[in-house]
This record gives structure tokens, sequence and C-alpha cells, in this order.
């Protein structure tokens, strides 16, 4: 079995997060598990599934903007946070 296959056991303990939870099947050609009640796709990563919808997939893209435009202080060297819109 190739390591980039989750356990057997693990997939099938894996439910859609999804307030369904549905059961999930593994596609191993396309290295993705896919629910059967919504047929939402999670990639597997290295035999890990990535079990996120796409809400925070989205929260996670813009939390990590918001970190990779961390500068360093041109007086100090050491990094700034940029002022959040929000505050
Ligand atoms: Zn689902």
């Amino acid at each position: 079995m190739p390591a980039t296959t989750p356990a057997p056991v693990l997939l099938e303990l894996l439910r859609c997060p999804e307030p369904h939870h549905a059961p999930l099947s593994f596609d191993r050609e396309a290295s993705c598990l896919t629910c059967s009640e919504c047929d939402k796709e999670f990639r597997v990563e290295d035999g890990i599934p990535v079990m996120l919808l796409d809400d925070v997939k989205e929260e996670l893209q813009a939390w990590a903007q918001t970190t990779t435009a961390w500068q360093a202080s041109p007086a100090t060297g050491r990094p700034t946070r940029p002022a959040s819109p929000g505050t």
C-alpha cells in the first residue's frame, strides 16, 4: 500500500464535516475523499485527509495573507504586525 493512502480504518471513521456527517468514499486515483451525501471532495495530502470546508479554507487563506504581510521594522529589524482592517 502506498504511503499516500490513508489507513482503511481511518477511512471508515471519517465523515463529512457538514451537518449530515455522511460517510466518505476514497478515490485512490484522484487521492481525494468524496462525500456520499453532498459530493464535496476533500484532498488527501501525504496520506492525511484535509477535512476543510470551503469557507474555512477562505478564512485560512485570508489569515495567511495577513501573516505574510508581516514585515521587518526598519528601526528594529523585528517583525511588525500590519494594522488589521477591522480595528
Ligand atoms: Zn457531505
